[in-house]
């Protein structure tokens, strides 16, 4: 069957970017259609991405911390793992995740239709699925299709060399594991694969862990993660030998090789856009050299009423970039006058210790030539962290010393993810360290470390630390 419908804003994908667009745009009046290519609404965030990885690493965290009060009083024995149990469970909440969409959608009137198009010209898209054919003319058009992850080259087909959707389904659970990328993805299936009993081995062919935080940062969490986990660096796969139950990995670092037997490969060297199933060569879509959509500061490609968002527009690849893009974009529809602006956009390792930061380190303060100081408060002084057995971590504050504002932040440690807020709303409302050191924190906090470091900037308390 083909059948014929408008839309004056045609959304293509359901991840975080998209739903988010829609929402928008259906609250701004606009009469919205959604196509999604699979019937769980939520992309790669909800399905196998952000909710999936941080239910492992939930369990992760509270595995440690039994292990930790054990050895101050409170003891518990080894935890024993019901997978089936834990992949029910996962299963559910994605489920009601994804219902909660569905009812938003219907809610707002959103046109929601399940298969892959792609263009027919500027103004007609076309979705196909099993029972029928769908010419949506459209006014506008916003491509939220998302990423896959990438592989690498001549790695040949095995159940046990994963991606990270499949290290999410735990349809088999290794002794050995060895994961290809110590980027965010890479490092969190670590911690998760490793507080479960995996002898987890990570290799990256960089020189040093996570390129985008100051060294101070990188200490400790290498000091921190060494008892969980191995990381090689400057290390590559030179050879693969698939066995019934493994892999054989030649190992090379350097001028060093060694064979190593991994049951399962993860791996985790990135992720590419979705593009293409959607035929942009027949509007003439501008892409870059990595095949990520070019768009102005309004998320409009070179095509006027074709718009793109989320990671199919590249990095950062994190679900709330796509969000916030999403807003942008349905108001920019909707004729308001907005931009994207990417200055202060957080970013998160749920490892253990966790990582957040938000706006520019070190390194890019000297690169921009920006006069700065800094200002560090170490959890090991802070109450809180240490009966809360997470005083391994540190708040980091970077200041324009020209006019005391705060450009940057890092904290690493328990909960820094839920932390970083504070940063993050201080550089967007261009705070100086005054804002931050007159702001009364509760105590003891972990959020305290923050008004604690802004003191220190101030003079007041370094000789106390
Ligand atoms: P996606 O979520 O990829 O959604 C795109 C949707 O488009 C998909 O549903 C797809 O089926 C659909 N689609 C594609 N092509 C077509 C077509 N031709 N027709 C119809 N539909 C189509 N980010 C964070 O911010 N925090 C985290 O903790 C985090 N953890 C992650 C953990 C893992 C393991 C992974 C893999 C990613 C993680 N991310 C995290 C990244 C995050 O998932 C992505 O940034 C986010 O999902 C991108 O949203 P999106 O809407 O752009 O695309």
């Amino acid at each position: 069957m083909i059948r014929d419908i408008n839309a004056q804003v045609l959304v293509i994908g359901s991840g975080p970017a998209g739903y988010s667009s829609a929402f928008r745009s259906a609250d701004l009046g606009l009469q919205t259609v959604l196509v999604e290519k699979y019937s769980s609404l939520g992309g790669v965030c909800l399905n196998v991405g952000c909710i999936p990885s941080k239910l492992l690493l939930h369990f992760a965290k509270v595995i440690k911390e039994a292990k930790e009060i054990s050895k101050q009083g409170v003891i518990f024995g080894k935890p024993k793992i019901d997978f089936s149990l834990i992949k029910s469970h996962k299963e559910n909440i994605i489920f009601n995740l994804s219902s909660g969409l569905q009812n938003m959608m219907q809610k707002r009137n959103i046109d929601l239709l399940q298969g892959v198009g792609h263009f027919v010209d500027e103004k007609t898209f076309l979705v196909s699925n099993d029972t029928e054919h769908v010419n949506i003319h459209f006014k506008n058009i916003i491509l939220a299709t998302g990423s896959k992850p990438v592989t690498l080259p001549n790695m040949p087909n095995s159940p046990n060399i994963w991606n990270s959707t499949q290290a999410l389904s735990l349809n088999s659970i290794p002794d050995r594991l060895l994961i290809v990328g110590s980027g965010i993805i890479g490092l969190e299936m670590a911690t998760f694969y490793s507080s479960i009993g995996v002898k987890v081995d990570v290799i990256d062919r960089c020189s040093r862990l996570l390129p985008v935080l100051d060294m101070d940062v990188i200490n400790i969490f290498h000091r921190s993660i060494k008892q969980d986990f191995n990381v090689l660096l400057e290390t590559e796969i030179c050879d693969i030998v698939l066995h019934n139950n493994g892999v054989l990995v030649t190992l090379s670092n350097n001028d060093k090789r060694e064979k190593v037997f991994y049951n399962s490969i993860l791996i985790a060297i990135g992720r590419t856009s979705n593009i293409h199933d959607l035929g942009i060569d027949t509007v003439g879509i501008k892409v870059d050299q990595n095949n990520f959509i070019i768009v102005d500061n309004q998320l409009r490609t070179n095509v006027s009423s074709i718009y793109a968002i989320g990671d199919v527009i590249g990095e950062p690849m994190l679900a709330h970039k796509g969000m916030h893009q999403g807003h942008i974009v349905a108001e920019v529809i909707a004729g308001y006058k907005h931009y994207f602006d990417p200055r202060v956009i957080p970013s998160v390792a749920y490892t253990d210790p966790e990582i957040a930061w938000v706006g520019i380190n070190e390194m890019e303060a000297i690169k921009q030539g920006i006069d700065y100081e800094v200002s560090i408060f170490p959890w090991k002084a802070s109450g809180r962290a240490i009966v809360s057995n997470c005083s391994n971590g540190m708040t980091k504050l970077i200041v324009n010393k020209k006019n005391n504002k705060i450009i940057g932040g890092v904290i690493i440690g328990r909960q820094a993810g839920e932390l970083i807020s504070e940063i993050t709303l201080a550089i967007e409302m261009e705070c100086d360290m005054e804002d931050i050191s007159l702001t009364i924190h509760a105590h003891p906090t972990l959020y305290e470390t923050i008004g604690l470091s802004s003191q220190i900037f101030q003079g007041s308390i370094t000789d106390l630390i």
